[in-house]
């Protein structure tokens, strides 16, 4: 299994919320995965949101999973103190999402329940490290 520590806050003092994307990006596989940075004005700060779509193929999305960075604003400035827990947040979305895409590719996701796909999905997904299959 391929580990990956990230460390982003000792490598940088402060950061703009589309450079943390970009940096975002390029940790992950983009034929897996896509990162949008949304903009919406009623947001307050930023969150992060992940979706599987085990019918990708079929329906023409270019990756399986999408991770959404919403903000309230692109000049959105991520502090020092906050990067940590949205560098744990970006890590645990992706890895909720690959657990779905791993039951599907081991043909268990139609037999689940979506109870039983969220329970696995949630027990796994927190780990400091990208999970990879
Ligand atoms: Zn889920």
């Amino acid at each position: 299994m391929m580990t990956e520590k990230l460390l982003f806050s000792e490598l940088f003092s402060s950061m703009k919320i589309n450079n943390l994307v970009k940096f975002y990006r390029k940790k992950i596989n983009p034929k897996h995965v896509r990162v949008r940075l949304i903009t919406d004005k009623s947001v307050d700060g930023a969150f992060i949101g992940g979706w599987f779509n085990p019918f990708w193929e079929e329906c023409g999305d270019p990756t399986p999973i999408e991770i959404d960075v919403t903000v309230s604003s692109k000049d959105y400035k991520i502090s020092n103190k906050d990067r940590g827990l949205y560098d744990e947040l970006f890590i645990t979305t992706v890895n909720h999402e690959y657990v779905h895409w791993e039951q599907v590719k081991q043909k268990r996701y139609d037999k689940m329940s979506e109870e039983e796909r969220e329970k696995e999905a949630y027990s796994r997904e927190s780990l400091f490290e990208f999970l990879s299959f």
